[in-house]
């Protein structure tokens, strides 16, 4: 009975062994690198590793020799010498050799090492890690999630909310600027009485983005409201407003101006009198 056990082990052993080679060669669905002639430096993107398998010698044309060296070489650039090291524009890190997106710049910090710094990279599928013992110490070597290129080496002393420091050569990187050029305002210097008033008309506008209340035209810097009550600083309360251009006009704003208050009442709006409620257009610049 025993014998007879032992035999049908073996036989299922071989079977599992014949299964797993008949299996082995079958041909791939995706990713395989033709083997004739040819055909051998085509490369084929591997769909279900999302990983790409291009020819080394198409890297070599496209990278330049440092490039090469550090990404697919392993290489490290000097530390200080990158060209984003100090880089603090807006915008997205992505691989050098592949341009998938890798890190973006509000993850950035100073790590103070001579290399861009990040503590989370863009995705959890953007990179991969692996151990690196080639300096006779363990470290974790960061790699391109895409294209499997070397970026850099990543460790647990860095900020939260990670931790972590992926430590990363700038020549592994490109960088792509933000774009959405920022609003360019303009602003705009109006005194029309007391200046809570004036603030309280000019929120209502679109395009106002923001409003500063005090006082100028005296000469006397940095007046209190005590200093301006005498009505000897010369000055007047102001309101200062920064706009949009694109969304409401100075000749608009003008429009409010004159509309909100009565310009004909010399050093007086309603019940508040004093050269302080004087009407004025303090202009920034000859257009105004
Ligand atoms: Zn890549």
């Amino acid at each position: 009975m025993n014998e007879n056990k032992r035999y049908l082990f073996g036989l299922l052993a071989v079977l599992a062994v014949f299964l797993a080679f008949s299996l082995l060669k079958k041909p791939d669905r995706a990713g395989s690198v033709a083997t004739c002639g040819e055909c051998a430096t085509i490369a084929m993107p591997n769909l279900e590793g999302n990983n790409m398998d291009i020819p080394d010698k198409e890297y070599k044309k496209r990278l330049s020799p440092e490039a090469y060296r550090v990404l697919r070489e392993k290489g490290t650039e000097k530390p200080f010498s990158g060209k984003y090291y100090y880089n603090e524009e807006k915008g997205v890190y992505v691989c050098g050799a592949c341009g998938n997106p890798l890190f973006t710049s509000k993850t950035k910090f100073d790590a103070g090492c001579g290399w861009p710094s990040f503590y989370e990279p863009v995705s959890p599928e953007s990179v991969r890690t692996q151990t690196d013992r080639s300096l006779g110490i363990e470290r974790t070597e960061v790699i391109c999630g895409k294209c499997s290129s070397h970026l850099g080496h990543v460790f647990d002393d860095g900020p939260q909310p990670t931790g972590q420091r992926y430590c990363i050569n700038s020549v592994a990187l490109d960088f792509k600027k933000e774009t959405g050029a920022p609003v360019k305002t303009e602003t705009a210097l109006f005194a029309a009485g007391c200046f809570w008033g004036v603030e309280a008309q000019f929120k209502k506008v679109k395009g106002i983005i923001k409003t500063t209340v005090g006082y100028t035209g005296g000469h006397i810097v940095n007046p209190t409201y005590r200093d301006v009550c005498t009505g000897k600083t010369g000055h007047a309360e102001a309101i200062q407003v920064k706009f949009d251009p694109e969304q409401v006009s100075y000749g608009e704003l003008l429009d409010i101006f004159w509309e909100i208050h009565d310009p004909t009442t010399r050093n007086r709006q309603g019940p508040d009198v004093g050269s302080q409620y004087r009407s004025a257009i303090f202009y920034k610049d000859t257009q105004q």
